[in-house]
């Protein structure tokens, strides 16, 4: 690739080292903007999982474990000031290796930046208490690390998903073993590296790249590690689960989603529309928190579908490097699971579809695509895609939208979009999701905001101080004294 990438990635790190994986052998990236070679990374197996999960525990009994909650916050904050200086490169080796348009990328990286700063600010902040008890007694608890954590990434928000967990996991303490997805995992060395200029103790963040069944599966049965954290897909998170469940790992999943907007007859459409088209092609609606379902109320049903008709006929779609609205899918893979759940809405109406501009007949491109009139029970309307794909739904009732709205596997995000305050507040509860948000779609996406799912959607919280909480443990010390 271009002269970005400023380091070998065929190199994993494991204790500071970074070095070749055992087996020597290596997997090649593909830049889906145009299908060239990206470059190659290591093909790390169980023995590179076993010497990082082995040199994590050393890091944790040695400078790392020693370090105050003052001393590690202010190294995550001077990592993420780092990060910012290295924005511009993170954004460009991201939109190669991704195919996420330029500027999206770059928002990833500024969060990046955000995540290290929020939580650095945080780390001497989480602590135990004292609890009042019998007298006699003193009684408080102390907030620990879990020890070594696992964290397994998915390739559609590298930057911003190791930011949540693996800097959480850093600010209580934790040392971490990164185990980026085998499709794009350059920033995920690129992060490690800048980690290591800032001072990061040998072994307290060690990354071993490598594919899922092999490197993934590792870990995830690894009898060395403590908690494990996965964001991925529905079938491979509970394949984690059960491997860490032998070992009796608590394990936070954060998985897919089917997450619906509401749109109420009384709804400011002006301000609804940009985000009813956003959630949906935002890196080309690879997003777990992608608004794939739009259910509108009939009043303003026809007003709501040509307008988004009309954003959606405006959409381009082309290189990452052209920073397009839309970009390319993750790899032809992706392309033609998408086009497998586009062929089966072939009976369906199509209300609009984008435009390609400049787009390589090598490169992963799918047209974003809005479907009119879709039946709630149809596998459009239920089943997770991951691609730019938006079915419109009408309907009548308050009752009925909440109805159809909960009526998949999935829990992650919903929103509603209307004036009525009682409505907004009895839906925020009736809505089965692990975030509503009303009369906006993912509040920016703030750091500070606990996220997670419900359902196949996952559990556990990351973002926020419930992360903080979710990578520490307590323990409660019961003094007698008389
Ligand atoms: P995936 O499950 O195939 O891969 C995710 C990670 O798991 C990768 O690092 C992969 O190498 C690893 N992996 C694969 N097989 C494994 C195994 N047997 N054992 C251990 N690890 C293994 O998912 P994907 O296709 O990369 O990502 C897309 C999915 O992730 C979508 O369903 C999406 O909704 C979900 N996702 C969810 C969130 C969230 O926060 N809820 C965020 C991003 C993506």
């Amino acid at each position: 690739m271009s002269t970005s990438l400023w380091f070998d990635p065929t190199e994993i790190l494991i204790g500071g080292t970074w070095q070749p994986c055992a087996s020597g052998q290596t997997i090649a990236l593909t830049n889906p903007s145009d299908g060239s070679e990206l470059a190659h990374i290591a093909r790390g197996t169980s023995d590179d999982i076993d010497a990082a999960v082995t040199a994590a525990q050393a890091a944790l009994d040695g400078e790392w474990g020693r370090m105050t909650a003052l001393e590690r916050g202010r190294l995550l904050t001077e990592i993420g000031r780092r990060v910012l200086d290295y924005v511009d490169t993170l954004a460009e080796i991201e939109a190669c290796d991704v195919g996420k348009p330029l500027g999206q990328a770059r928002a990833d990286a500024v969060a990046l930046a955000r995540y290290m700063e929020f939580y650095g600010g945080a780390a001497d902040k989480v602590h135990g208490a004292t609890i009042p008890y019998l007298d006699g007694y003193t009684v408080y608890t102390l907030r620990e690390p879990h020890g070594v954590t696992g964290h397994i990434v998915p390739w559609n928000y590298p930057m911003q998903i190791i930011g949540r967990s693996v800097g959480a996991a850093l600010t209580m303490g934790n040392a971490c073993v990164l185990k980026p997805a085998e499709e794009a995992c350059l920033t995920a060395l690129a992060f490690a590296r800048i980690c290591q200029e800032v001072g990061l103790p040998d072994g307290a963040l060690n990354v071993v790249t490598g594919l899922g069944v092999e490197a993934g599966a590792a870990l995830s049965g690894h009898a060395g590690i403590h908690h494990i954290s996965f964001t991925g897909s529905v079938g491979t998170g509970a394949l984690v689960q059960q491997a860490a469940g032998a070992n009796v790992v608590p394990v936070t999943l954060e998985l897919g989603g089917k997450s619906p907007q509401l749109v109420f007859d009384d709804a400011d459409i002006d301000a609804a529309l940009p985000f009813l088209v956003n959630a949906g092609i935002q890196n080309a609606g690879q997003t777990c928190s992608a608004s794939s379902r739009i259910l509108v109320q009939r009043g303003v049903y026809d007003a709501v579908r040509d307008r988004m008709a009309e954003a959606y006929r405006a959409l381009t779609v082309g290189p990452a490097m052209d920073n397009l609205r839309v970009g390319p899918l993750i790899s032809n893979r992706q392309r033609d699971i998408v086009q497998g759940f586009l062929d089966k809405g072939a009976d369906l109406t199509i209300a609009a579809t984008g435009q390609l501009q400049n787009a390589s007949e090598n490169g992963a491109y799918i047209l974003p695509t809005l479907f009119a009139d879709v039946p709630p029970d149809h596998t459009l309307a239920r089943d997770e895609i991951f691609g730019p794909v938006q079915v419109l739904i009408p309907f009548d009732t308050e009752e009925e939208a909440v109805q159809i709205a909960n009526s998949t596997d999935y829990g992650l995000v919903a929103a509603v979009w209307t004036a009525n305050g009682a409505r907004q507040m009895r839906l925020a509860k009736a809505l089965r999701a692990g975030q509503v948000f009303i009369n906006n779609y993912g509040a920016g996406g703030g750091v500070e905001l606990p996220f997670g799912g419900t359902g196949k959607s996952g559990h556990g919280r990351e973002k926020g101080f419930e992360a903080l909480y979710g990578f520490s443990t307590l323990k409660t010390v019961a003094a007698h004294h008389g």
